[in-house]
């Protein structure tokens, strides 16, 4: 059996930053990674591969609370889900750390403090090379630093469309962003400013992903080993239980063990309770780390809606992402409830609407898809979804997992639904028209877009009630750390990665401690 200081298990935003952060070190890590290298080809930036032959959605079965099979679209690859992602690298509010009313019910608080996480997502916003403008939207937290980059330009219609937010008393930002775009100098750009970013893997490695600024980086450190194509299946414990021995991996059709001082499971959040329930033993009869019955509950992916609204002027923006409005955060004159984050998502094109037919019932006989296509303004409404029990990732003696999944907060969606179809006269936009963007993709089935998922294995301060202490090590097991997004108690209504990587760095600093090792 190898034998190594620190496993991490899965590249993805909390494991590949750990990987980076651990590896000056010099401690030996192993980074387990179930899937490949994705490929850099032209179809990266094809918009009928990506969206609608979905070519890099692993192919993985997972069943729903009916049983009916449906593949989620998980990403399994180094870097993980970042490597598709939109790169929306938002902090969470202050507010979003202590207990917040919902309509739907109560956001419960995190057992650490925003300002305790602040140092740690300022780091994280300089190992991302965040983009961004701070004090423009009035619900942004506290910072001690600027954004290290400047924020990502809106193009002429986006910046339009600032305006008429404003002039409708609104205070849109620029986004923040994890692009390596230099707007002053593109000759030496890495980034170029294309309409394939959000959803798409970037071709030039311009995306601050966990591949490019988490693993590429660790793996420069010779005390780092990347091994690919490899599954952990199971954790065994040591014979008292206390602590993890030995990690299964699959690799090439073979079984292979290996051991660590530490282990750090970063396996996203639905993968993350599967290996800690699938490791149940004589001590640990529900799973490793559950005698709190915690593991694989309160999952949460965000009750969000893709939604596409049709502009009078045409919209030829490129890079769409570059706008937010968070008036509607905690609550409005009109609604005493939060309600959530608006942001842009990549620019819709003609190749997605592939299942034309309920977009077509939805505006026919007034526009042509044409129209839409040069017209689609697109907008990702997020709302909070409230951690429940019911809510849970389980998985049975053959390894399937099912995921029962309900939304909460569907009112406060609603609401927020609403106030931005209320604006559209004002914003130059179609009024009325605000479709959701699964009337033209592919992928229908709701509870399948797990790219937000989270809180399979939530911190807390009491072991009745959690899975893991405040520096995310399981209350059961001294030596067992999780730190991908499966820690979160509260999902907030921003997008989660930068959550997840400023975690990692700050756990990460707890390890380097334990570990008697400097580095960082
Ligand atoms: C299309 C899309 C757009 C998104 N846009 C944004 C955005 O704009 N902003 C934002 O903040 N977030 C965005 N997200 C979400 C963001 O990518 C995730 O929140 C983040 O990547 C979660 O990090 P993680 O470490 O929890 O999991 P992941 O990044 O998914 O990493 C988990 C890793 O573990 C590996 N793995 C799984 N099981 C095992 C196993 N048994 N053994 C070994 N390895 C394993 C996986 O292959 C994967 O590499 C988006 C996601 C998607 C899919
Ligand atoms: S916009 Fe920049 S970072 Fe995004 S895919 Fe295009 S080149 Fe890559």
């Amino acid at each position: 059996m190898d034998s190594y200081d620190v496993i991490i298990i899965g590249s993805g935003a909390g494991g590949g930053t750990l990987a980076r952060h651990l590896a000056p070190s010099g401690k030996r890590i192993l980074l387990l990674e179930r899937g490949d290298w994705l490929p850099r080809e032209p179809q990266n930036w094809s918009a009928a591969d990506v969206f609608v032959d979905n070519r890099y959605v692993s192919p993985d079965t997972w069943y729903d609370a009916d049983g009916k099979p449906f593949q989620p679209q998980v990403h399994y690859c180094v870097g993980g889900a970042t490597k598709l992602y939109g790169a929306a690298l938002y902090r969470f509010r202050k507010e979003d750390f202590s207990e917040l009313r919902h309509h739907g019910g109560i956001s419960p608080a995190w057992p650490i403090t925003y300002e305790e996480m602040e140092p740690y997502y300022t780091k994280a916003e300089q190992l991302y090379q965040v983009h961004g403008a701070r004090g423009e939207d009035p619900t942004e937290p506290p910072a001690s630093a600027p954004y290290p980059f400047p924020a990502v330009s809106h193009e002429p219609r986006i910046a339009k469309l600032a305006e008429d937010f404003a002039a409708a008393g609104l205070h849109p930002f620029h986004s923040p962003c994890g692009v390596m775009l230099d707007e002053g100098n593109m000759p030496y750009s890495a980034c170029v400013r294309c309409s394939t970013c959000d959803g798409f893997p970037c071709l030039v490695h311009a995306k601050s992903d966990a591949e490019v600024l988490g693993v590429r980086p660790a793996l420069e450190h010779e005390n780092v080993t990347l091994l690919t194509n490899a599954t952990a299946v199971k954790l065994n414990t040591d014979a008292a239980g206390k602590a993890v021995a030995e990690v299964l991996v699959e690799r090439d059709g073979a079984q292979e063990s290996y051991s660590a001082d530490i282990i750090v499971v970063s396996a996203g959040a639905a993968n993350t309770a599967k290996l800690l329930l699938s490791s149940a033993n004589e001590h640990h009869p529900n799973g490793l780390a559950n005698g709190s019955d915690q593991v694989g509950r309160n999952y949460m992916f965000h009750n969000s809606q893709a939604v596409l609204a049709i502009s009078k002027e045409p919209n030829p923006t490129v890079f769409q992402k570059t706008l937010g409005v968070n008036d509607y955060y905690f609550a409005s004159d009109a609604w005493e409830f939060p309600m959530g984050n608006i942001q842009m998502v990549g620019k819709s094109v003609a190749e997605m609407y592939r299942g034309e037919k309920p977009l077509m019932t939805k505006l026919a006989p007034t526009f042509s898809l044409d129209e839409v296509a040069t017209h689609a303004i697109d907008f990702w409404l997020s709302t909070e979804d409230l951690p429940q029990a019911e809510n849970r990732v389980s998985v049975d003696g053959a390894g399937k997992v099912t995921l029962n999944y309900k939304s909460s907060n569907d009112t406060a969606r609603d609401r927020l639904f609403e106030q931005l179809r209320s604006l559209l006269g004002h914003l130059g936009m179609h009024e009325h028209h605000l479709i959701p963007r699964w009337a033209y993709l592919e992928n229908k089935i709701p509870v399948a877009g797990v790219a937000h998922q989270a809180g399979t294995t939530r911190f807390g301060s009491d072991p009745a009630s959690s899975v893991l202490d405040t520096d995310c090590r399981a209350h059961e097991l001294d030596n067992l750390y999780v730190v991908d997004t499966s820690f979160f108690p509260s999902i907030s209504a921003v997008n989660p990665a930068l959550t997840a990587m400023a975690n990692a760095v700050r756990v990460g600093d707890h390890l380097l401690e334990r570990l008697g090792a400097s580095g960082g």
